[in-house]
């Protein structure tokens, strides 16, 4: 809320905007609005991008633009008047082609300008024109554009007739967005994610970094309005604002009231459009002292625009879910029996271990992975609107949001839960139903936890009836990669906390994840060794913890038991420790396919040791449990 509290204070010093007059374009149910050049066209979405209508201003009728592969949230007018759009189907293998497309308002036709394929398609204002960008391919609607740019990853792309100039002026992080180049030409706007909203040189040299926001757009060369970025955690995007700010960042102003939530602001001439709650579409009409001061900055090193980027790699976006150890994220401490200590559990710490296991493990078997935090302070954790854009504009095929669940309540369950966008078994992005059964699979197979009840698939519509008419999980929201949010097991159920602090059995998620990622996408041999998995507990004895009365979890597990790993011929291979956190989780990784037997000793004594012979396949996990 710091960027509220800093706006409102200054905007009893300066005005510099006044809001001349509003007017209600769309009542309800419209997103991502865009305004023609001329004011006479108004285009925006469903919520879930599955419709893209075009509404004229002057006589009130809407057509639909498109209603097939998700043709919503990122399409614009070119200056030629004709609406630019991409569309999205699943090909072989379940990867995400992409399509552009021009739909012509006179004629009431569409015609495809970009092949589908695979990776990001972005549609890009430029000086002149738009830009279309594909890793295979480019389309621009004029001959000369002029200039335009766009990210990737933690890189500025600043493109002009001359070439390109790639940069990463804010560093690595999860990712930047919304780039645009200011009127004049002379500087680009973008988000880091996490970091603020930074202003550059064509160069990329910073000019101006300012505080985090969304979808920045330029009104001229002296502002930027943007939406706030402050619903960190929240659930959905109450309390959210449109302001202007001076590119220093001095003069702060909001254009709309906090009751409205407003999102998504859009400028043309001194014309704003914005959505407000509940899908109503506004115009505003701005009244401010332009500025066409642009500073001229240093001028770029212009490299050749390779013809094509492509890469073939299954894409995948990971997202460890909240982050920074503060109120959203669940803290929750447990009495450790083993040590007599208070062990704090943060669902933060246990999702980012679960997420960066799975991007090591998929990047080792040939997938390309983004993550959307490689940290756990507060500014990872970042806005679930945010974490929407990064993730649609990764162009990757497939989501990931990694969480644990909590009842809040004394009912002891534990199962896994997988939520996709839509109503139950009909997901609004085709192959996320797909994923939650092929990952929820994988979630219940392991044997090294107890379930008390099968794993769950569910809409989110239909899981949060009470949260409105299709309005669902945050993350989800605005989402259009095939995908889902996981609530791998419930981090309340007393036993499964224990076990959610140890590193291997975190690991063992994001390990459950990939073979079932490699499940959905038909990827066979990406791993030529198996896991080993376990779990050491005491039948003799009384759980510290009572009503814990499922599976063998009313016993206690075994802390420093040793265990050992001998191939055929009796050697011992490699050895292996339970913690001391009472869970009694033992994994051996990079196991070769075979026979073996695994030696458990409890007590250092030969009458405690216990031994099972096993069979190792590759890229999968033979489940070994021991109990004294
Ligand atoms: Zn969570």
């Amino acid at each position: 809320m710091t960027l509220a509290v800093a706006a409102v204070a200054l905007m009893a010093a300066a005005q510099p905007v006044q809001v001349a007059s509003t007017r209600v374009l769309v009542d309800s149910c419209a997103y991502f609005p865009q305004l023609s050049a001329d004011g006479n066209w108004l285009l925006y979405s469903t919520t879930e991008a599955s419709v893209l209508s075009l509404k004229n201003l002057n006589t009130g009728a809407v057509t639909t633009v498109a209603d097939q592969g998700l043709p919503g949230f990122d399409a614009r007018f070119g200056t030629d008047g004709k609406v630019y759009y991409v569309t999205q189907q699943l090909g072989k293998g379940n990867l995400v082609y992409r399509a552009a497309h021009v739909y012509d308002p006179a004629t009431g036709r569409s015609r495809q300008v970009l092949k589908p394929q695979h990776g990001p398609v972005y549609v890009l204002p430029a000086s002149k024109g738009l830009a279309i960008v594909g890793e295979s391919s480019h389309f621009v609607t004029d001959k000369s554009t002029g200039l335009y740019a766009y990210t990737r990853q933690s890189q500025l792309y600043v493109v002009g007739n001359q070439g390109q100039c790639l940069t990463s002026p804010a560093g690595e992080c999860a990712g930047y967005l919304w780039a645009s180049v200011s009127p004049g030409g002379t500087m680009v706007a973008f988000e880091a994610a996490g970091k603020g909203l930074y202003v550059t040189d064509l160069a990329g040299n910073v000019l101006h970094r300012l505080p985090s926001a969304s979808m920045p757009v330029w009104l001229d060369d002296a502002h930027i309005i943007a939406m706030t970025n402050t619903n960190f955690g929240a659930q959905r995007d109450k309390g959210t604002f449109i302001y202007i700010t001076s590119l220093d960042g001095r003069q702060v102003q909001p254009l709309t009231d906090p009751e409205e939530h407003a999102v998504q602001p859009m400028v043309v001439g001194n014309r704003m459009v914005y959505v407000a709650d509940g899908g109503q579409v506004k115009e505003v009409t701005l009244r401010w002292q332009r500025s066409d001061n642009a500073p001229s900055g240093a001028q770029p090193q212009w490299t050749p625009v390779p013809k094509s980027n492509r890469s073939d790699a299954v894409r995948v976006f990971i997202n460890p879910g909240h982050g920074g150890h503060d109120s959203n994220d669940r803290p929750t401490p447990y009495y450790c029996h083993a040590t007599g200590e208070q062990t704090a559990y943060y669902e933060s710490d246990s999702n980012f271990k679960k997420g960066l296991a799975l991007k090591e493990i998929l990047e080792s078997k040939g997938y390309e992975v983004e993550i959307s935090r490689y940290d756990n302070k507060t500014e990872d954790d970042l806005d679930l609107f945010e974490i929407s854009a990064l993730a649609n504009h990764s162009g990757a095929d497939m989501f990931l949001a990694i969480h644990s669940n909590a009842t809040g309540i004394e009912r002891k369950l534990n199962f896994p839960l997988a939520l996709y966008r839509g109503w139950s078994g009909e997901p609004c992005v085709a192959g996320s139903d797909s994923i939650a059964r092929c990952i929820m699979r994988h979630l219940e197979g392991n044997h090294t936890t107890v379930w008390t009840h099968p794993s769950r698939i569910y809409g989110d519509w239909t899981f949060y009836p009470n949260w409105g008419y299709k309005t669902g999980l945050g993350v989800l929201r605005y989402n259009k990669l095939p995908g889902m949010l996981s609530e791998g097991s419930f981090h309340d159920y007393l036993a499964e906390r224990r076990r959610l602090n140890n590193d291997d059995f975190c690991w063992l998620e994001g390990w459950n994840f990939s073979v079932a990622i490699d499940e959905y996408f038909g990827r066979k041999g990406t791993c030529a060794t198996g896991v080993v998995a376990g779990r050491v507990i005491d039948l003799n004895a009384d759980s510290p913890y009572p009503g814990y009365k499922f599976g063998l979890d009313y016993c206690p597990a075994r802390n420093g038991v040793t265990l050992y790993l001998e191939d055929a011929g009796g050697e011992r291979l490699v050895s292996t420790m339970t913690d001391g956190l009472d869970n009694g989780i033992y994994l051996l990784r990079d196991v070769k396919p075979g026979r073996y037997r695994v030696l458990c000793d409890a007590d250092q004594d030969d009458r405690a040791v216990q031994y099972r012979d096993i069979y190792v396949r590759p890229n999968a996990t033979t489940y070994c449990n021991f109990s004294y």
